[in-house]
Formats: C-alpha cells, structure tokens, sequence
C-alpha cells in the first residue's frame, strides 16, 4: 500500500514545464561555452601563442639592444637574466668573440640552435633589413618548433649581430596544467549554470504553482481564496486580474442565488392565492354567487400580479440584453409628468396621499414617451410604498439651461446609505423594506436605470435613512417641434 502511494505521488518529468525548460536551457548554454572554450584552447592556442611570442621576442631584442648599447659592461648580467626569465636562447656575435646565454637549456637538445643561427645568418645578410625572423618547425613534433630572430647592432661602427631563439608553442608541461584548470572551470561553470537554472526555475515557477492552486480552489466554489503573484510583476498583475475575476464570480453567484429565491417566492405567493381560492371556490362559495364571485375577483387580481411579476422579468432581461426598441419621438415632458401624477391623485384622497406637482414651463425632450412615463411612474408607485406614515410627496418638473430634470421626492423611510448603491441592481430590496414585508420584488428600478441608460440619460437618488429620499433624471431639451411635425433640434 505504501509502495503504491509513493508510486503514484512520484511526478514524472514533464518536458514542457518551466522547471525543465530553464534547466535544459541553462545546462546547453554552460555546455556550448565549455565547448567554445575547449576548441579555443585546443585549435586557436598555437596561433595565438606564435603571434604573442612573436611580439614578445621583439620587445626583448629592443630591450637587449639598448642595455647593449648603453651599458656593455652589464650586458652579460642582464642578458642571463633576460634569457632565464623568458625561457629563450639569446646569442651576441661581436667582434670580440660570440656569446651565448640559454635560458632554454632544460626544455631542448643542445646543439639544434646552431644550424638554425646559421641559416638566420644568411638570410639577414642576403635580406639586405636590419632584422629577419623565422620560424622553424622540429622533426618530430609541434613542441620543438621555435621562433628565430637575427638583427644587426650598430656598436660604436661595427656591426654586431643578435640572435634570440624563442620555443614557439608551450612545452607539454603548460598545456596540461592549462587543460586542468580549464577542466575546473569547466566543472564550476556547469555546476553554477545547474544552481542558477534551479534557483530561477523555482523563482518563476513558485508564484504559478500558487496562482493554479488558489483557481483550483476558486474553481471548487471557494471564494475566500486570495491569489499572490509575489515576485514579478507580469504574475503581480495576473494576480490582480484573478483576485478581481473572483470577487465578480462571488458576486454574480451571490446574486443568482437571490434571483432564484426572490423569484420562487415571488411566484409562489400568489399561485398558493390562487390554489387556495379556487379550492374554496370548489368546497364552499361554489353555490353562493356573492361569494364566488368575490373569490374569483382575488383569482383574477393574484394572476394580474403574476403576470406583472412576469412582465417585468421579461423588461429586465431584454433590457440587460438590449433587445428593446425604443419608439422615440419629441414630446414635453411635464406634459408627461403631468398624466402620471393625475394618474396618482386618486390615491390623494382614497389612502391620504399629499401629492404636490411643481411644473416648470412646457419643455420637450426627444425619447420613447410611454417608458419615460414608466419611469416617472416607477418613482412616484415607489414613494407611495416606502413613504411610511408621512403621506406627503413631491414631484418636480425643473429646467436648467439645456437639461431638464424630473425629481420624485418623499419623506418616508429612505435607505441606508450603504445600501443606496445597490437600488438600481436587479432584484434588490433593503433591509428595511425586508423587515416590513412591504410588496415588490426588487425589479422596478432596474427596468428604470435599463431605460434610462439607453436614453443616455444622467439619475440618481439622494436619501437619508428615517428621513425620505428623492429620485431623479435628468435630460437634454430639445426645440419645440414644429407643427409640421419636425423633432429634435435646439433648446426652445
Ligand atoms: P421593489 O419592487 O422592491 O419596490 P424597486 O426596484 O422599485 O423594487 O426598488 C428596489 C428597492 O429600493 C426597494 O425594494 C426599496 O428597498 C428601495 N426603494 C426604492 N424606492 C424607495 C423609496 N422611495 N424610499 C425608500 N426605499 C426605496
């Protein structure tokens, strides 16, 4: 059982992740410099030390000419130190004799550096130049090649020659003291590369393991869950857009879940009426037409409700979904207000309503008239609900330069100022309005904010909790139309 779980929690090298990507490209990459610096080393080393030895030997001429010249009497002392720390063979034929000082003595056979002297010889003098160099390859191998140079001295008159024979190519001893240490550096660069490669990969990878752990989690229904892009900025910013997804997942879920149980009690309050009356139709007021009648009437009004209910759902979607078509036309909208606050004034004197209307001078607006109507009428059934004890409500009609403003102002129960937002959104009702079971079902003023927006038109509430509140929107006037029939055009 044991060997089973260790079995499957074994991950197998996924060749795509970015642990693998990293490592693989950091491991070529060490691996393509070690190669470039081991075919530097194996190809190019002999061309490069010929041309620097080359350089070198050069140097060292023009430095024994000047001692020579300057100060004979240390010569010998100078050019023995020269030779030795140089590892070359220096040879001075003056009239006074030949000299010859070796610093190359336990890396060669004797005697190889005289044929080579005389052949330099004579190519100076058949040269005609002042200095010559040559170089000379071994029979056997590479390592015995070397660099021979010949210059003339001018010394008081006479002319001494100069010899300086340089080994061209490092002896064995260098070259595997040279591969050594490029096979340590070989060993740290690749080990370097593995641990960047490492140490990157879990840097890059950590912040995305933890962003696909937390949507796992978003994707079980937890919502609490908070992502952290720590480290980059790009997975900083994935984060950001994740955290903002979820919070909008929390809130439509939040909200479907409203839906649903606003809906099904709003469905299921009056089709229990109807059940219940039409029951009692069957068993007791069948007989009795006064009170089948009265019965039947509740049927009839508790099916208008539902079919209000219905009608509404069907505004806010085709709203929401902009499947409305507006018939817009210029009209005067006090004018509008005007029939909406008549249509009220029965509720003045049969419920002990004060409604006021405040009209300004007739004003036109281009728009569809009957859903302004709706709106107007939303606003003003809405502050009859909620006016609570204090019955007395205003409607405004106002103009101000080139708008033109409708308020509905009650003195009721208003809202408490942190649910003033949410009025507009589809099914929501206060708290408040919860606590006092008053009818509604949370959709009339999302039909308002859905019309009004696709009439581009500026609303609003302002409302104090216990105080009252005052509904409002606001539109462009338009000119008188005339009576031809001609519509929008400049305020009037
Ligand atoms: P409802 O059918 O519940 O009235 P609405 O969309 O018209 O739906 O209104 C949404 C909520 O806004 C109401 O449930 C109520 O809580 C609050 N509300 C609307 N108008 C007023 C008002 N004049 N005074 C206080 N609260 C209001």
């Amino acid at each position: 059982m044991a060997g089973e779980n260790r079995h499957s929690n074994r991950v197998p090298l996924d060749p795509n992740s970015i642990k693998t990507t990293t490592l693989v490209s950091f491991v070529v990459f060490a691996l393509l410099l070690i190669s470039f610096l081991w075919t530097l080393m194996s190809f190019f080393i002999n061309t490069y030390y010929e041309a620097a030895r080359t350089q070198e030997v050069i140097r060292t001429a023009a430095a024994i000419e000047t001692q020579y010249r300057e100060d004979a009497g240390l010569f010998d002392e100078f050019a023995l130190q020269t030779a030795g720390t140089n590892g070359i063979y220096i040879r001075l034929d003056s009239s006074q004799g030949s000299y010859a000082y070796d610093g190359t003595s336990g890396i060669r056979d004797s005697d190889t550096f005289d044929i080579d002297i005389e052949r330099i010889s004579k190519k100076l003098s058949e040269s005609g130049l002042d200095s010559v160099t040559e170089t000379r390859f071994g029979a056997s191998s590479d390592s015995d090649a070397r660099l021979v140079y010949a210059a003339h001295i001018d010394f008081y008159g006479e002319v001494d020659t100069l010899y300086i024979i340089a080994p061209l190519y490092p002896d064995k001893v260098t070259i595997r003291i040279v591969k050594n240490m490029l096979l340590y550096i070989s060993f740290i660069v690749l080990t370097i590369a593995l641990l960047l490669a490492y140490a990157l990969s879990r840097r890059i990878a950590l912040p995305i393991e933890s962003l696909t752990k937390a949507a796992t989690e978003l994707s079980k229904g937890n919502y609490n869950v908070k992502f952290d892009g720590s480290a980059f900025t790009e997975t900083k910013e994935l984060a950001r857009a994740l955290n903002k997804a979820s919070y909008e997942m929390e809130k439509t879920d939040f909200y479907q879940r409203e839906i649903i149980a606003n809906v099904s009690h709003d469905l299921k309050t009056p089709l229990t009426m109807i059940r219940s009356y039409a029951e009692k139709i069957i068993d007791i007021s069948g007989d009795n037409p006064e009170k089948r009648n009265s019965d039947l009437q509740i049927i009839i009004s508790e099916t208008e409700r539902l079919n209000r209910l219905v009608t509404d759902m069907m505004s806010v979607s085709n709203l929401q979904s902009n499947n409305v078509e507006l018939h817009k036309e210029t009209f005067d909208i006090v004018q509008a207000a005007q029939e909406v606050y008549e249509s009220f004034m029965v509720l003045s004197s049969s419920e002990g309503f004060d409604i006021h209307f405040h009209p300004c001078r007739p004003t036109y607006v281009v728009g569809d008239r009957s859903r302004i109507m709706q709106v107007m009428t939303n606003f003003v059934s809405n502050a009859v609900k909620y006016s609570g004890e204090n019955k007395y409500i205003d409607i405004q009609v106002s103009r101000s330069s080139k708008k033109v403003a409708f308020h509905c102002v009650d003195h009721g129960m208003g809202i408490p100022s942190d649910e003033i937002a949410h009025v507009w959104d589809k099914y929501y009702r206060t708290s408040a309005n919860h606590e006092r079971d008053i009818e509604g079902t949370g959709l009339g003023l999302a039909i308002v904010k859905g019309i009004l927006t696709l009439h581009n038109a500026k609303y609003g509430v302002e409302s104090e909790e216990g105080k009252g509140s005052d509904f409002w929107f606001e539109m462009d006037t338009v000119r008188k139309p005339s009576q031809s029939g001609g519509s929008s055009g400049k305020e009037s």
